[in-house]
């Protein structure tokens, strides 16, 4: 087993604490032109519906959600999903002088989105809408290098966390990118593998056979995370606008 004891990714180095990663902070309506809505007060608005929020974020982190949600929109849209209308979230900026990365607004806590034919997606349905989970889960992945999903820890059973605190790339100690990697070459590309975060013999081998096929070298390169990434929602775009296939693997 190559690692028995992955590191948590959900706290920063301390190195990055210093200010001089401090950038503006600017106030948002929107993302992808869609309003964002807290669907935690009451909590039976969860994954429902909100009261909109205008949070105030740091800038670079902004810009980068507002592509992650652009191309994520225009994936569900080509996959049949539908159009997303609002963005539901359990919390963005976190006033205080905390160290997390709430509390610095460069996280973003994604409950779930709604679309215009009145359904939703919630971030607690990975068992039984795997490949929406998964597209959107990709997409964010392109953009910010800390991703916490379901199957991580049981805080993240209810929501995906994103911040931009790490370096996008594929690492083999991270426990959060090692669980996207297997469920993407288990579901997605047919490999027969555990799928519990810790990277071993196992999902190294289907890790290879998976690149040789797709043609690609080392996932710690980040051109090659983010080539995988995109062959990743290319497949899950294929296998959601086919309804009969999404069903049998539900
Ligand atoms: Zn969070």
């Amino acid at each position: 087993m190559e690692t028995s004891n992955p590191t948590p990714d959900a706290y920063p180095p301390g190195n990055l604490f210093g200010k001089q990663d401090q950038m503006p902070i600017q106030r948002i309506k929107a993302l992808a032109g869609v309003p964002i809505l807290y669907d935690r007060e009451p909590d039976s608005n969860y994954g429902h519906t909100g009261y909109p929020l205008r949070p105030y974020v740091d800038a670079k982190f902004a810009v980068a959600a507002d592509r992650a949600f652009q191309e994520m929109f225009l994936s569900l849209a080509a996959a049949g999903v539908g159009e997303v209308t609002s963005i539901l979230t359990g919390g963005i900026s976190r006033s205080g002088g905390g160290v997390g990365y709430h509390e610095r607004k460069r996280a973003f806590d994604l409950d779930g989105l709604v679309f215009s034919d009145g359904q939703t997606w919630v971030a607690n349905s990975f068992n039984t809408r795997r490949f929406e989970y998964l597209i959107i889960e990709a997409h964010l992945r392109r953009a910010f290098g800390t991703v916490l999903t379901y199957g991580y820890d049981q805080r993240f059973e209810d929501h995906i966390h994103f911040d931009n605190g790490d370096p996008i790339g594929f690492r083999k100690h991270s426990k959060s990118r090692t669980l996207f990697l297997q469920n993407a070459l288990r579901y997605l590309f047919d490999q027969e593998l555990e799928c519990d975060g810790t990277y071993g013999p196992e999902t190294q081998q289907a890790e290879r056979a998976v690149r040789a096929e797709l043609n690609l070298g080392a996932l710690s390169i980040r051109d090659n995370w983010d080539h995988f990434l995109t062959a990743s929602i290319e497949a899950l775009e294929e296998r959601l606008s086919m309804p009969a296939i999404v069903k049998a693997f539900s």
